[in-house]
C-alpha cells in the first residue's frame, strides 16, 4: 500500500504510512498516512525557520511573480487537482472544480500585494517630525486545515501567508492529504524557494506539537469547534497568534412574501451540495407562518429528482461522505430523529447498504433546539425545517443558537432583509443567496462558537492577521542643529 509523503524543502519525503485513506465511493482503502516522529516535526519546523530568514527579505515582484506563475500553474491542473480531491473526498468534479475556484481567487487577490502591504505616512507631525507605518511577516506559519476542502482552505491560508513574506507548515486533513502535496509541487515549480512551503501530514499528536512548539509564530486552524477551541487555546496559551474556524449550524429563514420556487431551489443546492459537508451549508430551513407546508412540498418535489452516486460520475449530484464512521453518525441521526418527535419526511438511509460510504438525502420537519437533530452539527446531507409563527422568533431562534457562521434570509422585502442583517448574531448572511462565502477581497468568519480568536481568515483580515505592524517615527536634524559641519548649506 502507497503511503502520502510529506513535502519538505522543495521535494516528497516519505514516512511510514499508519493511517488509512479510503476512497469514500468505494470504502476502499487507497493509502496510508505517515504519523511523523516529534524529531520529524522537529526538523520540518527548523527547515521552515531557516527558509523564513531569507523568504521574509524577498521583493514583493519576487512573491508577486510566483503567486501569479502558481495561480497559473493551478489554472493548467485543475482537472489533475479536481480527480485528487474527487478520489479521495468523495464529492462530484464539478465541486471540486468550484473548490479549485475559490481557492484561486485567493491567490489571485494575495497577487496584489504590493497594495495591501502599502503602509501609512504623516509628514510633519511634530517640527521636523514624520511617522511611517509599515508590516512584517510574523514568521513560520502553522496552517491546519479539515476533509471538507483539501485545497481551498489550504489556499485560503497559504496566498496570504506567502505574499506577506511568511513561511508556511501545512498539516492537511489525514483523511484527504494528497492535494496538499500536489500544492506544494506547483508552488515549487512556480519559483518559490525550497522550504517555504511545507507540508507535514500527520494527525491530532502533530497538531498538538506544532501548537506547543517555540518555533512556530501564527496559527491558522479550520476544522470542528472541540478542536478550534483547543487549539486557540492552547496555540495562545504558548504564546502565538491564533485564529481558529470551527463549526456551523447555518439557519435560512424563509418568509412569507419569498419566491418559493427560488427558495426550494437554494435549500437544496445548500442543503445537499457536496453532501452537506459544508461549513456554509445550510441545515435548518426557518418556515415563517404558513410557508412550511408548500415549502417542503416544493423541496421534497426536487429532492426526488437527486441522484447521489461516485463523484466521478457526472450524473452525480452528490456523492459519498468521508467515511464509513462518518456515515453511521449521519444515518444514526435520521434513524432516531422520531423519538424527539420529529418527522421524517424523506429518509435517504438505504443508500447506507451500498459499497460505499453513502447516505442518500433526508429531510427532517420539526426540529428545534433540545432535539439531537438540531443541536448538532450533523455534516451530512440532512436538512431540517423548524416551523416558527413570526419574523421575531426566527431571529431569536438564530440568535439563541452558539454557531454563528452563516445565515440566509429569503424575501421580496427590502427592509425586512436588511433588518434582519443588522439584527442576527453571525459573521455571513446571504439575502436571496444561500451560502454568502465572501469573495476574497472581504474575509471570511463566523461568530460565536464559529471562530476563535478576532481576525476572519483570508482578505484584508488574512493580510492583517499573518503581519506585524511597525510604526517609525523619525526625525533628521538639520545641521544647524547638530555641531557637526557637514559641508553643505543648511538652508535648502
Ligand atoms: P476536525 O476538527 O476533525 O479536523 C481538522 C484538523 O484538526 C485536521 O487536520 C485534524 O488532523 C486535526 N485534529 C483533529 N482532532 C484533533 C485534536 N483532538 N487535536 C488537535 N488536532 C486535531 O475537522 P474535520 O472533520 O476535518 O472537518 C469538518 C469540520 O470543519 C466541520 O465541523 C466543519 O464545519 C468545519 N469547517 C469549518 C469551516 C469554517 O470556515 N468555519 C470550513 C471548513 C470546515
Amino acid at each position: 500500500m502507497q503511503s502520502v509523503p510529506h513535502f519538505v524543502s522543495g521535494q516528497r519525503v516519505a514516512g511510514v504510512g499508519e493511517m488509512p485513506v479510503f476512497n469514500p465511493a468505494t470504502g476502499e482503502m487507497t493509502a496510508l498516512v505517515p504519523v511523523p516522529e516529534a524529531s520529524f516535526v522537529d526538523g520540518v519546523i527548523a527547515t521552515a525557520h531557516e527558509a523564513s530568514l531569507t523568504w521574509r527579505e524577498s521583493s514583493l515582484s519576487q512573491r508577486t511573480n510566483v503567486l501569479f506563475t502558481f495561480r497559473q500553474l493551478l489554472v493548467e491542473h485543475t482537472d489533475e487537482l479536481a480527480a485528487i480531491i474527487t478520489a479521495e473526498h468523495g464529492k462530484t468534479l464539478a465541486d471540486a472544480k468550484g473548490e479549485l475556484a475559490r481557492g484561486l481567487e485567493n491567490v489571485e487577490y494575495a497577487c496584489g500585494l504590493t497594495e495591501h502591504l502599502k503602509g501609512g505616512f504623516s509628514s510633519q507631525v511634530a517640527d521636523g517630525v514624520d511617522v511611517h507605518s509599515l508590516r512584517e511577516p510574523v514568521g513560520v506559519v502553522a496552517a491546519i486545515t479539515p476533509f471538507n476542502f483539501p485545497a481551498m482552505v489550504p489556499l485560503w491560508m497559504s496566498a496570504n501567508a506567502l505574499a506577506t513574506g511568511n513561511v508556511v507548515i501545512l498539516k492537511p486533513s489525514e483523511r484527504d492529504p494528497s492535494t496538499a502535496v500536489r500544492l506544494g509541487e506547483l508552488l515549487s515549480e512556480a519559483g518559490l524557494p525550497d522550504g517555504v512551503f511545507n507540508v507535514l501530514q500527520g494527525n491530532a499528536s502533530t497538531v498538538n506539537q506544532l501548537l506547543e512548539h517555540e518555533g512556530i509564530d501564527a496559527i491558522s486552524f479550520v476544522g470542528s469547534t472541540p478542536v478550534a477551541r483547543h487549539v486557540y487555546q492552547t496555540g495562545t496559551t504558548n504564546g502565538k497568534q491564533v485564529q481558529a474556524l470551527g463549526g456551523a449550524k447555518n439557519h435560512m429563514v424563509v418568509l412569507a412574501d419569498a419566491d418559493l420556487d427560488i427558495a426550494a431551489d437554494a435549500a437544496i443546492n445548500a442543503g445537499y451540495g457536496a453532501a452537506g459537508e459544508r461549513c456554509m451549508a445550510i441545515s435548518v430551513v426557518v418556515a415563517v407562518g404558513d410557508v412550511a407546508e408548500p415549502l417542503i412540498e416544493k423541496i421534497t418535489e426536487r429532492l426526488d429528482k437527486l441522484t447521489v452516486g461516485p463523484g466521478s460520475d457526472p450524473s452525480s449530484d452528490f456523492g459519498p461522505v468521508i467515511t464509513k464512521e462518518h456515515r453511521d453518525r449521519i444515518v444514526n441521526y435520521v434513524t432516531t430523529a422520531a423519538l424527539d418527535g420529529i418527522t421524517v419526511v424523506r429518509d435517504g438511509t438505504a443508500l447506507a447498504d451500498r459499497p460505499g460510504f453513502f447516505v442518500g438525502p433526508c429531510l427532517l420537519d420539526g426540529v428545534r433546539p433540545g432535539t439531537r437533530s438540531y443541536d448538532d452539527e450533523i455534516f451530512g446531507p440532512v436538512l431540517g425545517v423548524a416551523r416558527v409563527a413570526t419574523y421575531d422568533d426566527a431571529v431569536a431562534l438564530i440568535n439563541a443558537n452558539p454557531y454563528g457562521n452563516g445565515t440566509a434570509i429569503f424575501t421580496r422585502d427590502g427592509n425586512a432583509a436588511r433588518v434582519f442583517s443588522r439584527q442576527v448574531t453571525v459573521g455571513m448572511i446571504g439575502i436571496n443567496v444561500p451560502i454568502p462565502v465572501p469573495v476574497s477581497s472581504y474575509s471570511f468568519g463566523g461568530w460565536k462558537n464559529s471562530l476563535f480568536g478576532h481576525a476572519h481568515i483570508y482578505g484584508p483580515e488574512g493580510f492583517a492577521f499573518y503581519t506585524r505592524a511597525k510604526v517609525i517615527t523619525t526625525r533628521w536634524p538639520k545641521p544647524s542643529d547638530s555641531q557637526i559641519d557637514l559641508g553643505f548649506p543648511t538652508t535648502r
